[in-house]
C-alpha cells in the first residue's frame, strides 16, 4: 500500500470533487502526514494558508483533466458576446471581446474557475 506521501506528491493538484463552492477543496499539496489516518495540507486558491484535509476525501487530479471547456457565454470560442444577436451565424451588434471566464482561451484552468467562483459568489451578488 502506498504511503500518504506517495499518494499525494508535493505540488500535486487535488480535489474533493465537490461542486459547491462552500465545501469544495481544490488546491496544491503542501505537505502530508500519516497522523489521524492520513492528512494532506492543501493550499486553496482563495486562502493564503493551507489547511489539513483527511486524505480519504481527496484525489489527485491529472494536469490535463483540470482543463475544462468554458462555461461562459463564449461557448469555447474564447470570445465574449454581450448583447446583440446572432444573425446568419454571425454575431452582430452589442459588444465582443476576450471572454473573461476563460481569459479568451475557450478553456478554463483551475485558476480561471477559482476566479469565476469568487466572482459568482462575491462580486455578482452585490451587483444585483
Ligand atoms: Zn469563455
Amino acid at each position: 500500500m502506498q504511503s500518504i506521501a506517495e499518494q499525494f506528491p508535493r505540488r500535486a493538484f487535488v480535489t474533493n470533487g465537490h461542486e459547491d463552492w462552500r465545501t469544495v477543496v481544490e488546491g496544491r499539496v503542501l505537505a502530508t502526514t500519516p497522523k489521524f489516518g492520513g492528512r494532506v495540507k492543501v493550499k486553496r486558491w482563495t486562502e493564503d494558508e493551507g489547511r489539513w484535509i483527511p486524505a480519504s476525501t481527496l484525489r489527485v487530479v491529472a494536469e490535463d483533466e483540470r482543463v475544462l471547456d468554458c462555461d461562459g457565454s463564449c461557448g469555447g470560442t474564447g470570445v465574449f458576446r454581450g448583447g446583440g444577436m446572432i444573425l446568419n451565424g454571425k454575431h452582430v451588434g452589442g459588444t465582443s471581446g476576450p471572454c473573461y471566464r476563460c481569459s479568451g482561451n475557450g478553456k478554463q484552468t483551475p485558476k480561471d474557475r477559482g476566479r469565476n467562483r469568487y466572482y459568482d459568489n462575491h462580486v455578482r451578488r452585490f451587483a444585483v
